[in-house]
Protein backbone atom coordinates (compact mmCIF):
# COMPACT_ATOMS: atom_id res chain seq x y z
CA UNK A 1 0.00 0.00 0.00
CA UNK A 2 2.90 2.39 1.05
CA UNK A 3 4.73 1.54 -2.51
CA UNK A 4 1.17 2.60 -4.73
CA UNK A 5 0.82 5.69 -1.90
CA UNK A 6 4.20 6.59 -2.77
CA UNK A 7 3.97 6.72 -6.30
CA UNK A 8 0.85 8.93 -6.01
CA UNK A 9 1.90 11.25 -3.83
CA UNK A 10 6.07 12.36 -4.20
CA UNK A 11 6.68 12.38 -0.07
CA UNK A 12 9.62 10.89 1.43
CA UNK A 13 8.72 6.92 1.99
CA UNK A 14 9.48 6.72 5.37
CA UNK A 15 6.87 9.89 5.85
CA UNK A 16 4.06 8.28 3.80
CA UNK A 17 4.72 4.74 6.41
CA UNK A 18 4.35 6.81 9.80
CA UNK A 19 1.40 8.40 8.10
CA UNK A 20 -0.09 5.37 6.91
CA UNK A 21 0.68 3.53 10.28
CA UNK A 22 -0.86 6.78 12.47
CA UNK A 23 -4.09 6.19 10.11
CA UNK A 24 -4.33 2.34 10.19
CA UNK A 25 -4.28 2.84 13.94
CA UNK A 26 -6.90 4.83 13.65
CA UNK A 27 -8.69 2.59 11.76
CA UNK A 28 -8.36 0.24 14.61
CA UNK A 29 -9.53 2.02 17.40
CA UNK A 30 -13.04 2.30 15.08
CA UNK A 31 -13.41 -1.09 14.23
CA UNK A 32 -12.94 -2.04 17.94
CA UNK A 33 -15.77 -0.02 18.37
CA UNK A 34 -17.99 -1.24 16.22
CA UNK A 35 -17.16 -0.15 12.61
CA UNK A 36 -16.94 -2.57 9.81
CA UNK A 37 -15.34 -0.99 6.76
CA UNK A 38 -13.99 -2.65 3.73
CA UNK A 39 -10.41 -2.68 2.95
CA UNK A 40 -11.34 -0.94 -0.23
CA UNK A 41 -12.64 1.76 1.84
CA UNK A 42 -9.92 2.19 4.68
CA UNK A 43 -7.51 2.32 1.57
CA UNK A 44 -9.51 4.94 -0.50
CA UNK A 45 -9.74 7.38 2.81
CA UNK A 46 -6.08 6.93 3.31
CA UNK A 47 -5.20 7.79 0.01
CA UNK A 48 -7.33 10.79 0.11
CA UNK A 49 -5.91 12.08 3.45
CA UNK A 50 -2.76 11.71 2.28
CA UNK A 51 -3.05 13.86 -0.96
CA UNK A 52 -4.84 16.45 2.05
CA UNK A 53 -1.37 16.22 4.35
CA UNK A 54 0.92 16.23 0.92
CA UNK A 55 -0.72 19.55 -0.04
CA UNK A 56 -0.48 21.18 3.13
CA UNK A 57 3.73 20.31 2.58
CA UNK A 58 4.80 24.68 2.40
CA UNK A 59 4.67 25.06 -1.68
CA UNK A 60 4.60 28.42 -3.58
CA UNK A 61 1.50 29.91 -4.37
CA UNK A 62 -0.20 32.10 -6.72
CA UNK A 63 -2.14 35.03 -4.67
CA UNK A 64 -5.78 35.79 -6.81
CA UNK A 65 -7.40 37.18 -4.20
CA UNK A 66 -6.64 40.73 -4.65
CA UNK A 67 -5.66 41.10 -0.64
CA UNK A 68 -1.99 42.08 -0.79
CA UNK A 69 -0.54 41.52 2.63
CA UNK A 70 -2.53 38.14 2.93
CA UNK A 71 -1.14 36.70 6.56
CA UNK A 72 -2.37 32.87 5.31
CA UNK A 73 -0.62 33.23 1.98
CA UNK A 74 2.36 34.61 3.89
CA UNK A 75 2.07 38.23 4.11
CA UNK A 76 5.02 40.08 1.73
CA UNK A 77 6.60 38.61 -1.07
CA UNK A 78 10.59 39.46 -1.28
CA UNK A 79 11.93 41.35 -3.69
CA UNK A 80 13.69 39.69 -6.38
CA UNK A 81 17.49 41.17 -5.03
CA UNK A 82 16.60 40.42 -1.56
CA UNK A 83 16.11 36.77 -2.91
CA UNK A 84 19.26 35.91 -4.48
CA UNK A 85 21.08 37.70 -1.23
CA UNK A 86 19.38 35.16 0.30
CA UNK A 87 20.80 32.26 -1.40
CA UNK A 88 24.13 33.52 -1.21
CA UNK A 89 24.47 33.63 2.24
CA UNK A 90 22.02 30.63 3.02
CA UNK A 91 24.62 28.58 1.34
CA UNK A 92 27.79 29.24 2.45
CA UNK A 93 29.56 30.93 5.91
CA UNK A 94 28.86 34.87 6.43
CA UNK A 95 30.24 37.41 8.98
CA UNK A 96 27.21 36.98 11.17
CA UNK A 97 29.24 37.78 14.59
CA UNK A 98 32.53 38.24 13.18
CA UNK A 99 34.42 41.45 12.56
CA UNK A 100 36.50 41.20 9.29
CA UNK A 101 38.86 43.78 9.56
CA UNK A 102 39.90 43.00 13.80
CA UNK A 103 39.54 38.96 12.52
CA UNK A 104 37.66 38.50 16.23
CA UNK A 105 34.15 38.01 17.63
CA UNK A 106 31.89 40.87 15.91
CA UNK A 107 28.73 41.83 17.01
CA UNK A 108 25.36 40.88 15.59
CA UNK A 109 23.58 42.59 13.30
CA UNK A 110 25.09 46.25 13.74
CA UNK A 111 24.93 46.94 10.47
CA UNK A 112 21.74 46.11 10.13
CA UNK A 113 20.77 48.31 13.34
CA UNK A 114 22.46 51.26 12.54
CA UNK A 115 20.92 51.12 8.98
CA UNK A 116 17.35 50.75 10.29
CA UNK A 117 18.04 53.82 12.70
CA UNK A 118 19.03 55.86 9.73
CA UNK A 119 15.80 54.86 7.58
CA UNK A 120 13.59 54.93 10.99
CA UNK A 121 15.36 58.57 11.76
CA UNK A 122 15.64 56.78 15.05
CA UNK A 123 18.45 57.15 17.51
CA UNK A 124 18.58 53.40 17.75
CA UNK A 125 17.04 50.22 16.50
CA UNK A 126 17.05 46.36 16.49
CA UNK A 127 14.95 43.43 15.15
CA UNK A 128 13.26 40.68 16.85
CA UNK A 129 11.28 37.26 15.44
CA UNK A 130 7.93 39.35 15.09
CA UNK A 131 5.93 42.43 16.29
CA UNK A 132 4.23 40.50 19.22
CA UNK A 133 7.96 39.85 20.29
CA UNK A 134 9.07 43.44 19.94
CA UNK A 135 5.99 44.16 22.34
CA UNK A 136 6.52 41.38 24.81
CA UNK A 137 10.38 42.25 24.97
CA UNK A 138 9.30 45.51 25.58
CA UNK A 139 7.07 45.05 28.62
CA UNK A 140 9.00 42.49 30.02
CA UNK A 141 12.24 45.37 29.89
CA UNK A 142 9.67 48.32 31.10
CA UNK A 143 7.53 46.84 33.68
CA UNK A 144 9.38 46.12 36.72
CA UNK A 145 8.51 44.54 40.21
CA UNK A 146 5.34 46.95 41.74
CA UNK A 147 6.28 49.15 38.55
CA UNK A 148 4.12 47.24 36.01
CA UNK A 149 1.07 49.28 35.12
CA UNK A 150 0.68 49.65 31.56
CA UNK A 151 -2.04 52.69 30.68
CA UNK A 152 -3.92 51.57 27.23
CA UNK A 153 -6.75 53.49 25.85
CA UNK A 154 -10.24 51.45 25.78
CA UNK A 155 -10.37 52.31 22.31
CA UNK A 156 -6.96 50.45 21.61
CA UNK A 157 -7.04 46.72 23.47
CA UNK A 158 -7.16 45.45 19.93
CA UNK A 159 -7.44 41.62 19.00
CA UNK A 160 -4.89 41.85 15.44
CA UNK A 161 -6.03 37.96 14.45
CA UNK A 162 -4.19 34.70 14.94
CA UNK A 163 -4.59 35.41 19.19
CA UNK A 164 -2.83 38.26 19.49
CA UNK A 165 -5.02 40.36 22.02
CA UNK A 166 -3.42 43.51 23.41
CA UNK A 167 -5.01 42.52 26.94
CA UNK A 168 -3.34 39.09 26.92
CA UNK A 169 -0.13 40.05 25.69
CA UNK A 170 0.50 42.29 28.34
CA UNK A 171 -0.90 39.44 30.94
CA UNK A 172 1.88 36.88 29.47
CA UNK A 173 4.32 40.04 29.83
CA UNK A 174 3.89 40.21 33.22
CA UNK A 175 2.34 43.66 33.14
CA UNK A 176 -0.82 45.10 34.96
CA UNK A 177 -3.53 46.47 32.58
CA UNK A 178 -4.86 49.76 33.31
CA UNK A 179 -8.11 50.55 30.70
CA UNK A 180 -8.40 54.45 30.58
CA UNK A 181 -11.15 56.27 28.42
CA UNK A 182 -14.44 54.47 27.02
CA UNK A 183 -14.78 52.50 23.49
CA UNK A 184 -14.58 55.73 21.77
CA UNK A 185 -13.83 58.34 23.62
CA UNK A 186 -10.09 58.67 25.69
CA UNK A 187 -8.59 62.56 26.17
CA UNK A 188 -6.06 63.26 27.94
CA UNK A 189 -6.80 63.43 31.59
CA UNK A 190 -8.02 59.92 31.38
CA UNK A 191 -4.51 59.31 30.98
CA UNK A 192 -3.34 61.33 33.49
CA UNK A 193 -6.25 59.79 36.06
CA UNK A 194 -4.34 57.00 35.80
CA UNK A 195 -0.74 57.37 36.58
CA UNK A 196 0.37 56.18 40.02
CA UNK A 197 3.19 55.44 41.66
CA UNK A 198 3.46 51.74 40.34
CA UNK A 199 2.57 53.03 36.40
CA UNK A 200 5.65 51.39 33.84
CA UNK A 201 4.43 52.81 30.79
CA UNK A 202 1.33 54.33 28.37
CA UNK A 203 1.42 52.13 25.10
CA UNK A 204 -0.58 53.17 22.59
CA UNK A 205 -1.57 50.73 19.60
CA UNK A 206 -2.77 51.34 16.17
CA UNK A 207 -6.17 50.16 15.69
CA UNK A 208 -4.70 48.15 12.39
CA UNK A 209 -7.66 45.96 11.32
CA UNK A 210 -10.86 48.36 12.23
CA UNK A 211 -11.39 52.23 12.88
CA UNK A 212 -13.72 54.03 14.53
CA UNK A 213 -15.75 56.66 13.29
CA UNK A 214 -18.62 59.43 14.63
CA UNK A 215 -18.33 60.55 18.08
CA UNK A 216 -15.14 59.99 19.03
CA UNK A 217 -11.60 61.84 20.62
CA UNK A 218 -8.39 60.68 21.55
CA UNK A 219 -5.52 63.00 22.61
CA UNK A 220 -2.72 64.39 20.28
CA UNK A 221 0.38 62.28 20.18
CA UNK A 222 2.58 65.45 21.14
CA UNK A 223 0.38 65.92 24.53
CA UNK A 224 0.11 62.38 25.53
CA UNK A 225 4.28 62.19 25.43
CA UNK A 226 4.47 65.82 27.20
CA UNK A 227 2.13 64.07 29.82
CA UNK A 228 4.09 60.71 29.88
CA UNK A 229 7.14 62.65 30.01
CA UNK A 230 6.42 64.89 32.97
CA UNK A 231 5.97 61.97 34.86
CA UNK A 232 9.24 60.20 33.25
CA UNK A 233 7.35 57.50 31.67
CA UNK A 234 8.02 55.92 28.29
CA UNK A 235 5.31 56.77 25.43
CA UNK A 236 5.51 53.23 23.19
CA UNK A 237 3.67 52.44 20.36
CA UNK A 238 2.82 49.47 18.55
CA UNK A 239 1.94 50.98 15.07
CA UNK A 240 1.65 47.49 13.69
CA UNK A 241 2.58 47.46 9.51
CA UNK A 242 5.08 50.08 9.58
CA UNK A 243 4.43 51.48 6.15
CA UNK A 244 7.45 53.52 5.45
CA UNK A 245 6.27 55.89 2.45
CA UNK A 246 2.85 57.92 2.25
CA UNK A 247 0.66 54.52 1.62
CA UNK A 248 -1.95 57.79 0.17
CA UNK A 249 0.58 58.40 -2.66
CA UNK A 250 0.51 55.13 -3.92
CA UNK A 251 -3.07 54.68 -4.33
CA UNK A 252 -6.44 56.15 -3.26
CA UNK A 253 -6.56 54.81 0.36
CA UNK A 254 -5.76 55.90 3.88
CA UNK A 255 -2.48 57.14 5.24
CA UNK A 256 -0.42 54.48 7.33
CA UNK A 257 1.26 55.80 9.91
CA UNK A 258 5.09 55.69 9.58
CA UNK A 259 7.13 54.66 12.40
CA UNK A 260 9.24 58.19 11.38
CA UNK A 261 6.29 60.27 11.68
CA UNK A 262 5.12 58.46 15.54
CA UNK A 263 9.01 59.22 16.77
CA UNK A 264 8.42 62.80 15.59
CA UNK A 265 5.69 63.70 17.70
CA UNK A 266 7.54 61.89 20.72
CA UNK A 267 6.89 58.22 20.99
CA UNK A 268 9.79 57.10 22.79
CA UNK A 269 10.00 53.57 21.73
CA UNK A 270 7.66 51.92 17.87
CA UNK A 271 7.48 48.74 17.31
CA UNK A 272 6.49 47.01 13.95
CA UNK A 273 6.30 43.87 11.86
CA UNK A 274 8.56 43.50 9.27
CA UNK A 275 6.49 41.22 7.04
CA UNK A 276 3.60 43.69 6.35
CA UNK A 277 3.73 46.81 4.44
CA UNK A 278 7.54 47.19 4.76
CA UNK A 279 7.75 44.17 2.34
CA UNK A 280 10.41 42.66 4.71
CA UNK A 281 10.51 39.15 6.28
CA UNK A 282 8.79 37.55 9.18
CA UNK A 283 10.35 40.06 12.02
CA UNK A 284 9.45 42.70 15.00
CA UNK A 285 11.18 46.21 14.42
CA UNK A 286 11.67 48.36 17.69
CA UNK A 287 12.83 51.65 17.38
CA UNK A 288 13.32 55.03 19.27
CA UNK A 289 15.61 55.82 22.47
CA UNK A 290 18.69 54.51 22.73
CA UNK A 291 18.70 54.13 26.46
CA UNK A 292 15.64 51.83 25.86
CA UNK A 293 16.90 49.70 22.78
CA UNK A 294 20.26 49.12 24.36
CA UNK A 295 18.54 47.87 27.83
CA UNK A 296 16.10 45.15 25.94
CA UNK A 297 18.82 43.94 23.88
CA UNK A 298 20.09 43.25 27.46
CA UNK A 299 17.41 41.17 28.32
CA UNK A 300 17.81 37.77 28.86
CA UNK A 301 14.88 37.06 27.09
CA UNK A 302 15.53 38.75 23.45
CA UNK A 303 18.43 35.83 22.66
CA UNK A 304 15.25 33.97 22.70
CA UNK A 305 13.50 35.69 20.08
CA UNK A 306 16.51 36.84 17.87
CA UNK A 307 16.76 36.64 13.98
CA UNK A 308 18.85 34.27 12.65
CA UNK A 309 21.27 35.09 9.67
CA UNK A 310 19.09 34.25 7.30
CA UNK A 311 16.10 36.83 8.11
CA UNK A 312 18.82 39.15 8.94
CA UNK A 313 20.40 39.64 5.39
CA UNK A 314 16.88 39.80 3.86
CA UNK A 315 15.86 42.28 6.49
CA UNK A 316 19.43 44.30 5.38
CA UNK A 317 18.89 43.85 1.93
CA UNK A 318 15.26 45.43 1.91
CA UNK A 319 16.63 48.36 4.42
CA UNK A 320 19.27 49.13 2.32
CA UNK A 321 16.97 49.40 -1.01
CA UNK A 322 14.98 51.50 1.15
CA UNK A 323 18.01 53.97 1.81
CA UNK A 324 19.33 53.83 -1.44
CA UNK A 325 15.99 54.83 -3.25
CA UNK A 326 14.61 57.65 0.07
CA UNK A 327 14.70 60.81 -1.99
CA UNK A 328 13.56 59.35 -5.16
CA UNK A 329 10.23 57.74 -3.49
CA UNK A 330 8.46 55.38 -5.09
CA UNK A 331 8.01 51.71 -4.55
CA UNK A 332 11.53 50.87 -3.87
CA UNK A 333 10.98 47.49 -5.72
CA UNK A 334 9.19 45.80 -2.70
CA UNK A 335 6.60 43.78 -4.78
CA UNK A 336 3.23 44.56 -2.20
CA UNK A 337 4.09 48.10 -2.48
CA UNK A 338 4.18 47.20 -6.68
CA UNK A 339 0.64 45.58 -6.37
CA UNK A 340 -1.05 48.55 -4.34
CA UNK A 341 0.42 50.90 -7.12
CA UNK A 342 -0.33 48.62 -10.24
CA UNK A 343 -2.58 51.22 -12.52
CA UNK A 344 -6.31 49.37 -13.40
CA UNK A 345 -6.03 49.77 -17.32
CA UNK A 346 -2.34 47.36 -17.03
CA UNK A 347 -4.66 45.21 -14.99
CA UNK A 348 -7.60 44.84 -17.65
CA UNK A 349 -5.09 44.59 -20.37
CA UNK A 350 -3.56 41.45 -18.63
CA UNK A 351 -6.93 40.16 -17.56
CA UNK A 352 -8.29 40.50 -21.49
CA UNK A 353 -4.80 38.83 -22.90
CA UNK A 354 -4.88 36.00 -20.69
CA UNK A 355 -8.66 35.28 -21.71
CA UNK A 356 -7.55 35.88 -25.75
CA UNK A 357 -5.26 33.15 -25.00
CA UNK A 358 -7.74 30.15 -23.89
CA UNK A 359 -9.30 27.71 -26.29
CA UNK A 360 -12.53 29.06 -27.34
CA UNK A 361 -15.20 26.92 -25.40
CA UNK A 362 -13.22 28.15 -21.96
CA UNK A 363 -13.01 31.83 -23.07
CA UNK A 364 -17.07 31.31 -23.30
CA UNK A 365 -16.62 31.25 -19.59
CA UNK A 366 -15.12 34.00 -18.47
CA UNK A 367 -15.19 37.45 -18.23
CA UNK A 368 -13.31 40.48 -16.79
CA UNK A 369 -15.14 42.62 -13.92
CA UNK A 370 -13.86 45.49 -11.80
CA UNK A 371 -13.27 44.51 -8.33
CA UNK A 372 -11.92 45.75 -5.29
CA UNK A 373 -8.51 44.89 -4.10
CA UNK A 374 -7.44 45.53 -0.38
CA UNK A 375 -4.09 45.73 1.63
CA UNK A 376 -5.02 43.17 4.24
CA UNK A 377 -2.73 41.79 6.97
CA UNK A 378 -4.48 43.98 9.35
CA UNK A 379 -3.90 47.28 7.58
CA UNK A 380 -6.00 49.84 6.32
CA UNK A 381 -9.41 48.14 7.04
CA UNK A 382 -10.93 51.10 5.31
CA UNK A 383 -8.86 50.65 2.14
CA UNK A 384 -10.03 49.91 -1.02
CA UNK A 385 -8.43 49.69 -4.48
CA UNK A 386 -9.94 49.18 -7.49
CA UNK A 387 -8.78 46.13 -9.45
CA UNK A 388 -9.33 44.16 -11.85
CA UNK A 389 -10.43 40.12 -12.10
CA UNK A 390 -11.30 37.16 -14.92
CA UNK A 391 -14.64 36.31 -13.60
CA UNK A 392 -15.48 32.20 -14.25
CA UNK A 393 -18.88 30.81 -14.52
CA UNK A 394 -17.68 26.97 -15.37
CA UNK A 395 -20.67 24.89 -17.01
CA UNK A 396 -18.98 21.59 -16.75
CA UNK A 397 -18.59 21.50 -13.07
CA UNK A 398 -19.48 23.44 -10.45
CA UNK A 399 -17.41 26.45 -8.73
CA UNK A 400 -16.25 25.10 -5.54
CA UNK A 401 -15.16 22.16 -7.69
CA UNK A 402 -13.08 24.76 -9.96
CA UNK A 403 -11.70 26.16 -6.61
CA UNK A 404 -10.33 23.41 -5.46
CA UNK A 405 -8.80 22.36 -8.71
CA UNK A 406 -6.86 25.23 -9.25
CA UNK A 407 -6.15 25.07 -5.68
CA UNK A 408 -4.41 21.60 -5.56
CA UNK A 409 -3.25 21.75 -9.52
CA UNK A 410 0.25 21.43 -10.30
CA UNK A 411 0.55 25.03 -9.18
CA UNK A 412 -1.55 26.20 -6.62
CA UNK A 413 -3.65 28.67 -7.98
CA UNK A 414 -5.63 30.91 -5.05
CA UNK A 415 -9.18 32.97 -6.07
CA UNK A 416 -12.32 33.95 -4.01
CA UNK A 417 -15.78 32.27 -5.08
CA UNK A 418 -18.16 35.21 -5.48
CA UNK A 419 -22.04 33.68 -5.75
CA UNK A 420 -22.03 31.42 -9.00
CA UNK A 421 -17.93 32.80 -10.25
CA UNK A 422 -14.76 32.51 -9.42
CA UNK A 423 -12.50 35.49 -9.64
CA UNK A 424 -8.87 35.69 -10.09
CA UNK A 425 -8.16 39.47 -8.83
CA UNK A 426 -5.09 40.30 -10.69
CA UNK A 427 -3.56 42.65 -8.62
CA UNK A 428 -1.62 40.44 -6.34
CA UNK A 429 -0.88 37.88 -9.04
CA UNK A 430 2.70 38.84 -10.79
CA UNK A 431 2.66 39.71 -14.43
CA UNK A 432 5.45 36.59 -14.96
CA UNK A 433 2.32 34.06 -13.60
CA UNK A 434 -0.18 35.02 -16.28
CA UNK A 435 1.33 32.38 -18.82
CA UNK A 436 0.75 29.77 -15.35
CA UNK A 437 -2.76 31.27 -14.96
CA UNK A 438 -3.50 30.31 -18.29
CA UNK A 439 -2.34 26.61 -18.18
CA UNK A 440 -3.91 26.12 -15.70
CA UNK A 441 -7.08 27.47 -16.74
CA UNK A 442 -6.89 25.55 -20.35
CA UNK A 443 -6.45 22.08 -18.22
CA UNK A 444 -9.83 22.78 -15.88
CA UNK A 445 -11.90 24.73 -18.50
C1 LIG B 1 0.11 42.80 12.79
C2 LIG B 1 0.18 43.48 14.09
C3 LIG B 1 0.87 42.87 15.15
C4 LIG B 1 1.46 41.50 15.05
O1 LIG B 1 2.60 41.50 14.29
P1 LIG B 1 3.44 40.15 14.05
O2 LIG B 1 4.65 40.62 13.34
O3 LIG B 1 2.57 39.24 13.27
O4 LIG B 1 3.76 39.60 15.40
C5 LIG B 1 0.93 43.57 16.34
N1 LIG B 1 0.35 44.76 16.50
C6 LIG B 1 -0.30 45.38 15.50
C7 LIG B 1 -0.93 46.72 15.76
C8 LIG B 1 -0.40 44.77 14.25
O5 LIG B 1 -1.06 45.37 13.25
Amino acid sequence: MVKALCLQCPLPRALVTTFVQRELYQWRQKILSGATPSRVEIEKEIAASLKTFAASRLQPVINATGVIIHTNLGRSPLGREAANTLTEIATGYCNLEFNLPDGARGKRAGYLETALASLLEAEAATAVNNCAAALVLTLRHLCVGDKNEVIVSRSELVEIGGGFRIPEILETSGAKLVEVGATNKTNLNDYAKAITANTAMILKVHRSNFYIGGFTEEPEVSDLAKLAHEHQLPLVEDIGSGAMMNTDELAPIDHEPTPQQALRNGIDLVCFSGDKLLGGPQSGIIAGNKELVAGIKKEPFFRAVRCDKLILTVLQECIDTYLANKSSGGTFGVPALEFISENVATLRERAEQIISRLPGSAQSCCEVVETIARTGGGTMPKSEIPSVAIAISPTKISVNRLATLLRTGDRAIVGVVVESQLRLDLRTVFAHQDDCLVEALEQVL
